[in-house]
């Protein structure tokens, strides 16, 4: 009895600093979800990781393609129809990126994509004709949006894959700093969501995959940024020597041929610096330093098929390469 009770008051006390020990590190989660294997680092606040979970399931259940069940899904095959507000939201959002980077980024390539079987993982090549006569209703400006009524123009479908992460990402910050939270680390798949500074009050550090391999070519420190890369690396297949990847020049419809491979823009909005990181890959490196000297906001790092990265010049001071002998060169106004 006696032991028992001693026993009891030792677990009690063990418990006790268990539980005090998590509130004062980080809660953390892996979830798999759009397509790709998200981890959460969240300092404070309450009952949020769970909450932001729901969330993105909340999401995927209306952005995703991959599930007939969505609501884009249904969208595309009646080619219009009344949306949810949030789908309300993301598209005329979406339709401006595409619109400032002259169809760049082009949220109908559905078809295109679809046709090349990155949807379904049944990879193949399309023939010239195909793509061509698929091509031909690839135009985002065939999208309308009135309140909550999106039509779509004949043979038009959207694919918000090339932003939806993004988009989404800036609803968890939103949430979570509604909740309370100043420091967290959001890494949907390669779109990375810095919330405040580390506890510690350093910057959060986020690196940049060598395209060529599984290493890292450099390192940024940030802080209150999302940090979004995309590259031909990320989603790929081979036929007769050949790589196929994700990213489609619309203009073509063909995976993007721009020279880099890789693009990770810094910005405020985690739905721009995620649409812009396609649209730039698509654009290559000089018609990408031209957005950058039009807009200003955001910075952005190449990699290029050479290996050479270029940085703007505003992340100089946030830029750490991993190899000292590392070909790094600054893109200036
Ligand atoms: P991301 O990983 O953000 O660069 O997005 C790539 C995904 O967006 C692809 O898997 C396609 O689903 C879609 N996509 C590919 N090319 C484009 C494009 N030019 N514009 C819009 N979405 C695209
Ligand atoms: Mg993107």
């Amino acid at each position: 009895m006696k032991v028992g009770s001693r026993l009891s008051a030792v677990v009690l006390a063990a418990l006790l600093l268990l539980s005090s020990c998590r509130t004062a590190g980080p809660q953390t989660a892996a979830i798999f979800a759009m397509d790709t294997v998200m981890d959460f680092t969240v300092y404070g606040g309450a009952q949020t990781l769970a909450d932001a979970e729901a969330r993105v399931r909340e999401l995927e259940t209306l952005f995703s393609v991959t599930s007939e069940e969505s609501e884009l899904s249904a969208l595309n095959r009646s080619g219009g129809g009344t949306v949810s507000a949030e789908t309300a939201a993301l598209i005329p959002a979406a339709l401006a990126l595409c619109e400032r980077t002259g169809g760049a980024l082009d949220i109908t390539v559905y078809p295109v994509v679809r046709a090349w079987g990155f949807t379904a993982g049944e990879h193949r090549v399309p023939s010239g004709e195909e793509l061509a006569a698929l091509s031909a209703a690839v135009d985002y400006r065939g999208v309308s949006v009135k309140g909550n009524a999106v039509t779509l123009a004949q043979g038009a479908e959207i694919d918000l894959g090339g932003v939806a992460k993004g988009y989404t990402a800036d609803r968890l910050t939103e949430q979570l700093r509604a909740a309370g939270v100043e420091s967290a680390l959001l890494n949907l798949g390669g779109n990375v969501q810095a919330i405040g500074k580390k506890p510690n009050g350093d910057d959060w550090r986020v690196a940049i995959r060598d395209p060529q391999s599984e290493s890292n070519v450099a390192v940024l420190a940030v802080s209150n940024r999302a940090v979004v890369t995309s590259g031909g690396y990320e989603r790929f297949f081979e036929r007769d020597g050949v790589t196929y990847h994700h990213i489609i020049d619309p203009a073509t419809g063909c995976p993007a041929k721009s020279g880099l491979l890789s693009v990770t823009v810094v910005a405020e909005s985690g739905l721009l610096a995620d649409a812009l990181s396609t649209a730039l890959y698509v654009m290559g490196l000089d018609r990408a330093a031209e957005h950058w000297r039009a807009y200003r906001d955001f910075e952005a790092v190449f990699v290029d098929e050479n290996g050479t990265i270029f940085l703007t010049e505003g992340l100089q001071s946030r830029f750490t390469p991993v190899s000292r002998g590392a070909a790094v060169e600054v893109i200036r106004l």
